[in-house]
């Protein structure tokens, strides 16, 4: 899956990947027994700005429309967070299970 910088749109490479954070993030959502979601941190190496990607994995048994209010939900605490701190990017992951 391509991830793009939300500030420059540059397409972000797995060197860009920050793994530390993004385990630490894992572990804050654990914590949270946040399931059905999966952080990856990034930070752009052009702009320097720093994205996080929240992808929202549908459950088992879970509806469409539960489905699509959780994600709703991730993507309003996203944009409280975001405005604080960085920027949170809700991506919709509607595969097959993992
Ligand atoms: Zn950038």
């Amino acid at each position: 899956m391509n991830r793009q910088c939300s500030r420059c749109q540059r397409t972000f490479t797995r060197e860009d990947f920050l793994s530390e954070e993004s385990r630490n993030l894992e572990a804050d959502r654990k914590a949270a027994r946040l399931q059905g979601v999966h952080f990856f941190d990034y930070r752009c190496p052009a702009c320097g700005n720093e994205d996080v990607f929240l992808d929202v994995v549908r459950l088992d048994g879970e509806s469409a429309e539960a489905y699509a209010a959780r994600k709703a939900e991730l993507e309003a605490t996203a944009r409280r967070v975001g405005a604080e701190r960085l920027e949170v990017v809700v991506v919709k992951r509607d595969g097959a299970p993992e």
